[in-house]
C-alpha cells in the first residue's frame, strides 16, 4: 500500500476507532453504575421493567394516593397502609409525610425534620399533585386534600436524588476519562503503526547509502516494499549498479592507459636500443669494415623506418579513439571500388607471390557511404597482414563482396598459416600479437587491426574473423548499404 494510502487509512481510522470504542465504553461504563445504583438501592429489575419505569414507581404510587385522597381520605390516617406505602417508596430513596392543618400526622424515617419544619402551606390546588423547586438534593411533591371532618390536609413524597446526581456525575467524569484515553492510545498506537512502517524502510535505505557511500557497491538495497520508499529504493539500486559499472568501467580505461603505456614504452625502446647498439659498434669500432659499416647503417635505416611506422600508427590509433580524425563520407559503388583496390593492391604485393582476387555475384553497382582514404586503410592493413602471416608458396586471397540484407559484407580471405582459436577473440586489440614472444620477423605493431575496427565502427558497420590453422583466415566487415 502506497504511503498516501497508508496515511488516508489511518487519518479514517484514527476517527472511527475512537468512536466505536467510546460508544463500547460509554455502554460499558453505564451498565456499571446502573448495576451500582441497583446495589444502593438493594433492587434487581425486573425482567420486563424499564429503568424508566422503575423511576415512575414514585408516580404510579402518587396517583394511587391521589384516587384513595378523592375516595376515602380518611384511609390516609391509617397508619398500616402509610407504612405499606412507605416500605413501596423506600426502595426509590423516597419517603411520605402526610399532614392534618399543621400537625404531621405520619413522616418517614428517611425525612429529616429539616423537610418536615420547612413544608409548604395547604395550597389552592385541591386534588392535584403539585412539584416544588429542589431542596437541596430532594424533589418535594405535594397533594392537598380534605379529610371526612372537613380539616386541611396534605401528602407530600420527599426523593433524595443525591446518590442519583453523584453516581451521574461519576458516570459523567469516567466516561469523560475513557474517551480522553481512548483517544491517546488510539492515536498514539496508530502514528507509531504508520511511523514504523516508514521510518524502518528509510532505516534499511539509510544503511544501504551509507554503504555505497563507504565505496560498498557489492551490497544489493533491499527492497521488500511497494510504496513510495520501495520505489525510491529501486532507484538507489539501479543507481548503485550504474555507478559500480562505471567505476569497473573507469578502472578498466585505468588499467588500459598503464597498460597502453607499457606496450608504446616497450615498442619505442626495442629499435631505439638497437639502433643504439649499431650506433655503439660504428663509434666504438666494432664495424671495422666498409662492408660491416654498410650493413650496420642499414639496419640503423631499417630500425628507424620501424620506429616511424610505429610513431605514425600510434598517432593514427590515437587519432581514431579519440574521435579526432574527421570522417570523409561519400556514396559510391563498393564493387568498382574494390576492383580499383584489388588492381593496385596486386600491383604492390606482386613481388611477395600472392594472388589477389575480387569475387562477387553482385552484377550491378552496389552503394555504400563511406570514407574512401579510410576504406582504402581497413583493406590494406587487413591485406597485409594475409601477406605478412602467409607460410605457403603460393599466397592466394580472395575478395569477397556480398549482399548481406541492409550491409554490404567483405570477406578478405587468405591461405595463410590461420590463427588459433583461443587468440582469434583478441586480435582486434590493440597491441594485440599472436605471436608471445611479440619479436616477430614481420614487425607488426600490433596496431593495424585495431585501427581497423575502430574505423569500421565508426562506418556503424562491424568486423571479425574466422581461422582454421594451417588453412588460411578470413576477415569480415560490414557496411551499411544506401
Ligand atoms: P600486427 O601489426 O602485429 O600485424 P595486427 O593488429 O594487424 O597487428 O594483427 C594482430 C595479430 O593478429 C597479428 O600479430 C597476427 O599474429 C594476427 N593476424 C592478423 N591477421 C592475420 C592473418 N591473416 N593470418 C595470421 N595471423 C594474423
Amino acid at each position: 500500500m502506497s504511503i498516501k494510502s497508508r496515511l488516508i487509512v489511518s487519518y479514517i481510522a484514527m476517527l472511527i476507532v475512537p468512536i466505536i470504542l467510546s460508544i463500547i465504553a460509554t455502554i460499558f461504563i453505564g451498565s456499571f453504575y446502573i448495576h451500582s445504583l441497583q446495589m444502593a438501592y438493594n433492587v434487581k429489575l425486573e425482567r420486563k421493567e424499564s429503568i424508566e419505569k422503575f423511576i415512575n414507581r414514585e408516580g404510579t404510587l402518587f396517583q394511587e394516593v391521589q384516587n384513595t385522597a378523592k375516595k376515602s381520605p380518611d384511609n390516609l390516617k391509617n397508619t398500616s397502609y402509610l407504612k405499606s406505602l412507605d416500605e413501596k417508596l423506600q426502595v426509590i430513596n423516597t419517603g411520605i409525610i402526610v399532614r392534618q392543618n399543621s400537625k404531621i400526622l405520619y413522616a418517614s424515617k428517611s425525612v429529616d425534620k429539616e423537610v418536615t419544619n420547612g413544608l409548604p402551606s395547604f395550597g389552592s390546588n385541591d386534588g392535584e399533585r403539585k412539584s416544588h423547586p429542589l431542596i437541596g438534593d430532594k424533589i418535594l411533591n405535594q397533594l392537598d386534600f380534605h379529610f371526612s371532618d372537613g380539616s386541611e390536609g396534605s401528602f407530600f413524597t420527599v426523593t433524595d436524588i443525591a446518590l442519583i446526581k453523584n453516581t451521574a456525575i461519576k458516570f459523567i467524569i469516567t466516561v469523560v476519562m475513557a474517551i480522553i484515553a481512548i483517544l491517546v492510545f488510539t492515536n498514539a498506537f496508530l502514528t507509531f503503526l504508520v511511523s514504523r512502517s516508514i521510518i524502518k524502510p528509510l532505516e534499511s535505505l539509510k544503511s544501504s547509502a551509507l554503504q555505497i557511500k563507504n565505496g560498498n557497491l557489492d551490497m544489493r538495497v533491499r527492497n521488500n516494499f511497494n510504496d513510495e520508499i520501495g520505489e525510491v529504493c529501486l532507484a538507489f539500486e539501479e543507481m548503485r549498479i550504474k555507478l559500480k559499472e562505471s567505476l569497473s568501467l573507469q578502472q578498466q580505461y585505468e588499467n588500459n592507459r598503464k597498460e597502453l603505456i607499457s606496450n608504446i614504452s616497450h615498442d619505442l625502446k626495442t629499435p631505439i636500443t638497437a639502433i643504439k647498439g649499431y650506433v655503439e659498434g660504428i663509434t666504438d669500432g666494432v664495424a671495422d669494415s666498409p662492408e660491416k659499416i654498410d650493413k650496420y647503417i642499414k639496419t640503423i635505416a631499417t630500425k628507424a623506418n620501424d620506429l616511424d611506422r610505429l610513431i605514425d600508427e600510434l598517432f593514427l590509433f590515437s587519432k581514431l579513439d579519440l574521435n579526432k580524425l574527421p570522417f570523409n563520407f561519400e556514396v559510391f559503388d563498393i564493387k568498382s571500388y574494390l576492383e580499383d583496390c584489388v588492381e593496385e593492391l596486386q600491383f604492390d604485393f606482386d613481388d611477395r607471390n600472392v594472388r589477389i582476387n575480387l569475387e562477387t555475384c553482385i552484377t550491378s553497382s552496389f552503394m555504400v557511404s563511406a570514407d574512401r582514404e579510410k576504406l582504402k586503410r581497413v583493406i590494406i592493413n587487413i591485406v597485409s597482414n594475409s601477406v605478412k602471416y602467409m607460410d605457403k608458396d603460393y599466397g592466394k586471397i580472395k575478395i569477397e563482396l556480398i549482399d548481406a540484407g541492409e550491409f554490404a559484407q567483405i570477406k578478405i580471405q587468405d591461405n595463410g598459416q590461420g590463427i588459433p582459436e583461443e587468440n582469434l577473440k583478441f586480435i582486434f586489440e590493440r597491441f594485440y600479437r599472436v605471436d608471445p614472444s611479440r619479436n616477430t620477423s614481420t614487425g607488426g605493431s600490433g596496431l593495424g587491426l585495431a585501427i581497423t575496427k575502430l574505423i569500421i565502427e565508426e562506418h556503424g558497420g562491424k568486423i571479425w574473423a574466422e581461422s582454421v590453422i594451417g588453412e588460411g583466415t578470413a576477415v569480415f566487415f560490414t557496411l551499411r548499404k544506401i
